[in-house]
């Protein structure tokens, strides 16, 4: 690749996006990657380090995409892609030893809850969960309960939906002092908002789906660390269990990637104007975004992130309805129904602004208020947006 680490480290992230992950400057030669399709590598001899070898074990085309990765998460080493962001929390957690301890935010997403509980209930580690934003409940998991001590902390921040911010700072220090590694899914924030390793954590996660790739057409996931033991380990979990990203899809998240600062940036602010004009809202009962001066995680996220996100949620207040009386997640089906320019589907990270009350999903659990609404911020114009938003929460008054 031609871009060295020395100027890479130079470079900010805005440059970083788009100047990374590019081939030698050589005459005539593209200045994209090339997609590679082949499942196998002409060789004889012994399979060395170096060799591609088969399509599993490597393929250019996740080369670039790893290393631009790698460079923004401010790691020293290329991060690994995977075929989905589960795929790449399967991998994760395989660091955790046999009967390890596992501490990990209630409301993580959903997905990385599940797979740690049917773990944990087929008796090969042992799973505490805990409100991240608590940190002395943090810091009680941590410790030695029955005489065994946390192997892995798992952080999300902001967590999925429920936007707690956890002191990440305080809790990678304990962790590290309790003999933990420490893995933080940044899916909600990407390097470019919140870079955990430079807050102690050692591996970051991402589900590459969302705003890194940004226009909800891939599905991918991806881990990096500077730590070159905890590397290969992965690399071999990635191989042998064979999660492995397809060359077209690690093509395409490249090619999102190198907007991901205009994108992340426009979103960013169209969601502070948004959360403002819906915490005023009559027909909101209750507003989460880390980006408002009321919200819990306001301080925190404000000395660990580079802006709040584009993600808020609101709970939608009961409502009249058109004749009778609407519990407040009708209110909240009702109003998602009504709009037109907002997007009704899961996921978040896109262009398009989505939508969606979480409690759809049978796996949120019941601690999440079955009126929340989610909302991902997407990057069209943010009096469309809020002028669509209005006319659905009039609808609830009829
Ligand atoms: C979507 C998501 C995942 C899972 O990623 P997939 O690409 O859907 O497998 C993990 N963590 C967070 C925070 C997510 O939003």
């Amino acid at each position: 690749m031609s871009l060295s680490e020395e100027l890479a480290a130079t470079l900010s992230p805005e440059s970083l996006v788009v100047a990374a992950g590019r081939p030698p400057r050589t005459r005539d030669e593209p200045v994209n990657p090339p997609l590679v399709l082949s499942s196998t590598y002409f060789g004889t001899g012994p399979l060395g380090d170096g060799d591609r070898g088969y399509g599993r074990y490597s393929n250019p085309t996740w080369d670039p995409f790893e290393e631009a990765l790698g460079q923004l998460e401010g790691a020293d080493l290329p991060g690994l892609l995977y075929a989905s962001g589960l795929a790449a929390v399967s991998s994760a957690l395989s660091l955790v030893p046999a009967q390890g301890v596992l501490v990990m935010p209630s409301h993580s997403y959903a997905g990385s809850v599940t797979m740690a509980t049917e773990l944990a209930a087929k008796g090969f580690l042992e799973l505490r969960t805990v409100d991240i934003a608590d940190t002395d409940a943090v810091l009680a998991a941590l410790a030695p309960a029955g005489g065994r001590a946390a192997s892995m902390l798992w952080l999300e921040s902001p967590t999925n939906p429920m936007l707690g911010i956890a002191d990440m700072r305080a809790l990678t220090a304990a962790a590290h002092e309790a003999g933990a590694i420490v893995v933080t899914d940044n899916t909600f924030s990407t390097p470019l908002v919140q870079q955990p390793l430079s807050l102690g954590s050692d591996v970051v996660l991402h589900s590459v789906t969302k705003y890194l790739s940004g226009h909800s057409d891939v599905v991918l996931g991806a881990l990096v660390t500077s730590d070159a033991g905890l590397r290969a380990a992965l690399l071999h979990h990635r191989t042998i269990h064979g999660g492995i990203a397809g060359p077209f899809e690690a093509w395409l998240a490249l090619r999102g990637l190198r907007t991901l600062a205009l994108r992340i940036e426009r979103s960013q602010a169209s969601a502070q104007i948004l959360a403002e004009r819906l915490a005023g809202h009559p027909r909101v009962a209750a507003i989460r975004f880390p980006g408002l001066s009321s919200d819990p995680g306001h301080e925190r996220a404000k000395a660990q992130m580079k802006g709040f996100g584009s993600i808020l949620c609101i709970e939608v207040a009961p409502g009249r309805g058109h004749g009778g009386s609407l519990s407040g997640a009708a209110a909240a089906d009702r109003m998602i129904r009504a709009l037109h320019l907002w997007l009704p589907a899961t996921s978040l990270g896109g262009v398009e602004s989505l939508i969606e009350r979480r409690r759809r999903h049978t796996a949120e659990p019941e601690s999440v208020p079955d009126n929340l609404v989610r909302m991902s911020v997407g990057i069209e114009n943010v009096e469309d947006l809020w002028a669509d938003l209005e006319q659905a929460l009039g609808t609830l008054d009829g």
